[in-house]
């Protein structure tokens, strides 16, 4: 399929890369494409950023037929454009998909339209270390329908927004609520897949957390309460006698490409590494003993995040002198690096725009 291209006219200003945010703004050009049944994916297309026309009895609107990916294009230290591991973010769109009824997506040609679309928007990807251009693919449904079943319709898009360091000043670990009150997935249900349908399940504990001063809550399984599962909306690691030990991935887990990477990563250190389903209360016992050295979250926005502090039934726990790890740091510091292009990519994890 060959993807067809509409030039802006009026090209926006360039935001000023010292006072980016996250996700507030976007560049001039989005990619587009359409499916139905008949003809399959077609009209990919390059177009204008803006406001497009659905009919507001669309499926997507009423019953959350809908995913989303994330990944970042990162601006090298040659100032040439790297993307890191797309084509990971491109096979969980398909299992999202399977998950969600929605058609898949042709990952080579999907691979093709990410990097095109960049290569239109190159200029966007700022320089300034710890920005990046971040890249949304997402998929929804289009049926004007208000039946309950799987969309006939689909459109599939691409939007692109510069962000940010996620860390001006320094890598600061957060406050965590261990939450026992809301779950965000269940085994059999949506976890693995990248939907909004988790994201609104999770809103509620997010926000009471945040009022009780938390930055993030840490969710644990939804039958019985007691093993953990993620942070917020990232994966979770905890460095216990030395052994990094990572909730397994059961179905109520989201497949994090940075979990993957620092499984890899910390493997390559030398580091022993469990995945394995690992109690909340091991994990308190273990703080409890000292024995508990590091706790992180892992995912595409931050790499990244340590916890400096958990609060678990009205008890607060303290890791590591709320001060980031040594591993923590060592893999920040590699996959950072990795993508912007400081030190050797050993496992091929970059594409070059
Ligand atoms: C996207 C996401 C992650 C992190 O995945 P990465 O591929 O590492 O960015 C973790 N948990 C949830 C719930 C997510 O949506």
């Amino acid at each position: 399929m060959k993807i067809r291209k509409e030039q802006r006219k009026d090209v926006k200003a360039k935001p000023s890369p010292e006072n980016l945010g996250f996700g507030n703004m976007f560049t001039d050009h989005m990619f587009v494409m359409d499916y139905s049944e008949e003809k399959g994916w077609y009209d990919p297309r390059i177009v204008p950023y803006g406001p497009f026309e659905i009919e507001p009895s669309a499926m997507v609107f009423h019953y959350g037929q809908e995913m989303f990916e994330g990944l970042k294009a990162y601006r090298n230290v040659d100032g040439e454009v790297n993307l890191f591991r797309p084509e990971k973010n491109i096979e969980r769109t398909n299992r999202t998909n399977d998950r969600i009824c929605m058609p898949r997506v042709d990952e080579a040609f999907m691979l093709e339209a990410i990097k095109e679309l960049v290569r239109v928007e190159k200029d966007w990807v700022p320089s300034l270390h710890g920005t990046s251009l971040y890249i949304r693919p997402f998929i929804i449904a289009t049926d004007p329908f208000l039946g309950v079943r799987p969309s006939l319709t689909y459109k599939l898009m691409i939007i692109l927004s510069p962000v940010g360091a996620y860390y001006k000043e320094g890598i600061n670990p957060v406050k965590i609520y261990v939450e026992d009150k809301y779950v965000r997935a269940v085994k059999g249900g949506l976890g693995f897949a990248k939907t909004g349908a988790n994201y609104v399940a999770s809103l509620k504990a997010q926000i009471e957390a945040k009022q009780k001063g938390f930055s993030q809550v840490l969710w644990l399984d939804a039958k019985e309460q007691k093993y953990v599962e993620e942070v917020g909306t990232m994966n979770v690691m905890f460095v216990i006698d030395g052994k990094v030990i990572t909730p397994k991935l059961g179905g109520s887990i989201l497949p994090g490409i940075t979990r993957d990477s620092c499984i890899t990563l910390l493997k390559d250190f030398g580091i022993e590494v469990e995945e394995r389903d690992i109690t909340i209360e091991e994990v308190i016992h273990a703080l409890q003993a000292g024995r508990l050295d590091e706790a992180f979250g892992t995912g595409t926005a931050a790499v990244i995040s340590p916890i400096g502090l958990l609060s678990y039934k009205g008890e607060e726990y303290i890791v590591n002198d709320e001060k980031i790890g040594n591993i923590a740091k060592k893999l920040y510091d590699t996959i950072t690096k990795i993508q912007y292009g400081e030190i050797e990519d050993k496992f091929g994890w970059i594409h070059r725009i």
